[in-house]
């Protein structure tokens, strides 16, 4: 356990102070306490890949997974999904929900890549998946994440079949917003990995973050704006600047990144 001080910023407004205790860290933030509902999750710029075998550390990469997320989340919001986001300091850090989390990853696939041609060897690179493929995978970094039918999650227990469809509706919904917007920007959502939990009203509400380590986004030459390139490449020089383009492309201010926070 350690503690942290900070002092979140709104507008360059200070908005709270508070000594943090940091609860947990993950491979790729850190999660403090910031009071009973609310907790403070802080971007790194570690990188991983290969299921946490490949580490390296890019610089910048955190201010810009944890802009790029504050981003998507507000204008999800606006559009009435409920997520965990509250707040942005206008660097590395968002203070959010704390929710129980539900132990699933949600991916949505509108084109097939990645482990799903791995799966399912017929389907061809990049093939137009229409409706959207879902996929759940048990959220357990020592099993590795595995793929589990939809009876199994309502079978164990995990969530109830209620639940579970609104997991499904909501996850679509999240990916037809990012599909517009994406669009809008001449660029192609791939597919994306959502996680959910439930606050303290027994809702369900999208957590976690949503950035380049979560989504793949493809440019109209085809280049991955997301951390394809080092899963590929291992090369983090790469991996800043597909960020940074996203950036660009999405209209997200970047000219800070580089100075001290
Ligand atoms: P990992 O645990 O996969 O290495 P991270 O480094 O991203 O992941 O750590 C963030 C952790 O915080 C994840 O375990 C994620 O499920 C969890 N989390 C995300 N949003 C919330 C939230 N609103 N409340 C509680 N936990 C959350």
């Amino acid at each position: 356990m350690s503690n942290l001080y900070i002092v979140l910023h709104k507008r360059d407004n200070v908005i709270a102070m508070n000594t943090l205790q940091l609860i947990y860290e993950g491979k790729s933030k850190r999660v403090y306490a910031m009071d009973e509902y609310r907790l403070v999750m802080e971007f790194k710029d570690d990188v991983t890949a290969a299921d946490g075998l490949v580490k390296a550390v890019a610089m910048g990469k955190g201010i810009l997974a944890a802009r790029i997320s504050s981003y998507l989340f507000n204008i999800l919001g606006k559009s009435g999904v409920k997520t965990h986001f509250i707040d942005y300091d206008g660097k590395r850090r968002i203070v959010v929900k704390k929710l129980e989390m539900i132990p699933l990853e949600v991916i949505v696939r509108n084109y097939a890549y990645g482990s799903l041609l791995k799966r399912m060897p017929l389907y061809k690179p990049l093939q137009k998946l229409e409706p959207p493929l879902l996929e759940f995978h048990y959220k357990d970094d020592d099993l590795h994440d595995p793929l589990v039918l939809e009876e199994d999650i309502i079978r164990v227990g995990i969530i109830d079949n209620n639940m579970l469809n609104y997991i499904k509706e909501v996850s679509l919904k999240v990916n037809s917003i990012l599909t517009d917007f994406f669009k809008s920007k001449g660029l192609r959502l791939v597919d994306i990995k959502l996680e959910f939990g439930i606050d303290r009203h027994g809702e369900v509400v999208l957590a976690d973050e949503i950035s380049g380590d979560t989504f793949r986004v493809l440019d109209e030459h085809g280049v991955h704006l997301d951390k394809e390139i080092f899963r590929r490449t291992r090369d983090v020089g790469a991996l800043l600047k597909a960020y940074l383009r996203l950036a660009e492309r999405i209209g997200i201010g970047i000219e800070d990144v580089y100075t001290p926070s």
